[in-house]
């Protein structure tokens, strides 16, 4: 089924890139920051906010006076202070892991910078490439598991599920949105979305694929790693559940399709074979592009097949990706880490892309 894909985004980069050299040249003119910094003997500890603005391609300015730096991409704006480790990003708040600082005419961010204020702003951190125009997929759902009262994985006191996993599936959702796929969010904020909700979400928006996001518990301390789980072959008992029947009339008006008994039955054959397959494929390569990111411990050989109602009640390729397990001790530290959720949404979207262009 092929579906049109809009180049939109690609033309409004193109036509972008004129007005932020133009921009570049005007702060470069005001800074007078023209050539490398030199190295110093005794290398403070961070990293260079010019160095790390000029990679992506952030435009951004301080205020010798009011000691505030100002970064701007894309028409998205971020303030900081030097000094402090709080950041505006948008109207959100966030706190790095230490201040920005100054150190003669330079200034310095902590290592968590990229992952904490440039990818929520937008950055394509990771530079995952695009999405090719021959490519089979065009619309994403990433499902952000759990949500309001439903939290989810809670160990002790600390971070509950429903937050890592809408905290990575944002981070996923700026990859590949920058990637050139149109990505639709079951949640994006701390609400509670009943399970039947997310597969019409789903199946209303026309979407390709289907990710379901979560972290995984055990009773047993010592169980880690990453894992992404897909329906294999899809059962009888399956094809009758009504959540799914409803969601196949929902495709089949989407497509302007006569509403009969034999459309519909040609049609989810078609869908099932395609989506076992398929979803088959994209767990393999999300849990290769895990495997290849530093880091990250993927469990076993990482697929496992499963029966859950998100997975088996939408019509597209789904997987659902266990991030990491909350129970384990040392993976639970990783889990609260903004670097760490940004590594997982880089690998994910890396397997996506890799499926998508193959
Ligand atoms: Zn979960």
């Amino acid at each position: 089924m092929s579906r049109k894909h809009s180049g939109s985004r690609f033309k409004s980069i193109l036509s972008w890139i004129p007005a932020f050299a133009g921009m570049t040249m005007m702060l470069l003119t005001l800074h007078g920051c023209g050539g490398r910094p030199a190295i110093m003997v005794n290398q403070p500890a961070g990293i260079s906010l010019k160095e790390i603005c000029d990679r992506y391609h952030v435009l951004w300015q301080w205020d010798s006076v009011s000691q505030v730096v100002t970064l701007e991409y894309k028409g998205n704006q971020s303030k900081a202070l030097v000094g402090s480790s709080t950041v505006l990003v948008g109207k959100q708040q966030i706190v790095l892991s230490a201040p920005l600082r100054r150190e003669r005419s330079m200034i310095f961010v902590p290592e968590d910078f990229e992952a904490q204020v440039l990818a929520p702003f937008g950055v394509p951190i990771g530079g995952l490439g695009a999405v090719e125009s021959s490519s089979r997929v065009h619309t994403i759902v990433i499902d952000a598991g759990h949500g309001g009262k439903d939290r989810g994985t809670i160990v002790g006191s600390g971070t509950d599920e429903k937050e890592i996993v809408l905290d990575v599936a944002k981070r996923l959702e700026v990859l590949l949105e920058n990637a050139g796929i149109k990505v639709v969010m079951t949640r994006d904020t701390d609400n509670f979305i009943s399970l039947p909700q997310r597969t019409v979400i789903a199946s209303r928006s026309g979407a390709d694929l289907f990710i379901s996001i979560h972290v995984n518990s055990n009773k047993d301390h010592s169980v880690n790693g990453l894992l992404v789980y897909y329906l294999g072959a899809v059962a009888r008992r399956d094809v009758m559940e009504t959540q799914r029947r409803s969601n196949e009339r929902t495709f089949l008006r989407s497509l302007n399709a006569v509403d009969s008994a034999t459309v519909l039955a040609i049609l989810t054959d078609m869908m099932d074979t395609l989506k076992s397959g398929h979803s088959q494929k994209l767990a393999k390569l999300i849990v290769r592009s895990a495997r290849e990111t530093e880091g990250i411990k993927v469990r076993g050989d990482g697929v496992r097949l499963c029966h859950f109602f998100v997975v088996r009640n939408t019509l597209m390729p789904a997987v659902l990706v266990e991030t990491g397990f909350l129970s384990n001790h040392q993976e639970h530290s990783k889990l609260v880490m903004p670097t760490y959720r940004q590594k997982l949404a880089q690998a994910v979207a890396r397997g996506i892309l890799d499926y998508a262009n193959e």
